[in-house]
């Protein structure tokens, strides 16, 4: 494997595990997994990760760290627009430069934001943990 492969595969880690993927890219990581044994150790440490922050015990947050989310989940959100923007750029490049032969499927929205989105609302839970509604 290539090292492109595997930072391809590495950067679908996520919505790979998350089952988020479209069939043929699924597919595409599930093969790369089979022959690399670094993306392997690689989805098994995220894995990892992900349960022992489910494992964590709730606590109540400090209304100054509520503030601190609010404004970086906000930051975020604005950071999320413009990286959506290149990376239909960088797929329409790749495209464009055959990079991607062999994706049988059209482009999909990029799988890693959409999970940004969902970590982006993962950290808003705090609502839930501090009782606090955070806004509209
Ligand atoms: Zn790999």
């Amino acid at each position: 494997m290539t090292m492109r492969e595997c930072r391809t595969a590495q950067g679908l880690l996520s919505a790979h595990l998350d089952d988020e993927l479209p069939a043929a890219l699924a597919r595409r990581v599930t093969e790369h997994l089979a022959i690399c044994g670094t993306c392997r150790a690689e989805r098994a440490r995220l894995a990892e990760l992900r349960a022992l922050l489910r494992s964590l015990p709730e606590r109540r947050a400090p209304h100054e760290l509520v503030d601190e989310l609010r404004e970086a989940a906000e930051r975020g959100r604005r950071r999320q627009r413009t990286r959506r923007r290149v990376g239909v750029a960088a797929v329409a490049v790749a495209l464009a430069s055959g990079a991607v032969a062999g994706l049988d499927s059209e482009p999909e929205p990029a799988p890693s934001q959409v999970s940004m989105d969902e970590l982006v609302s993962e950290h808003l839970s705090v609502r839930a943990v501090t009782g606090e509604e955070l806004g509209p």
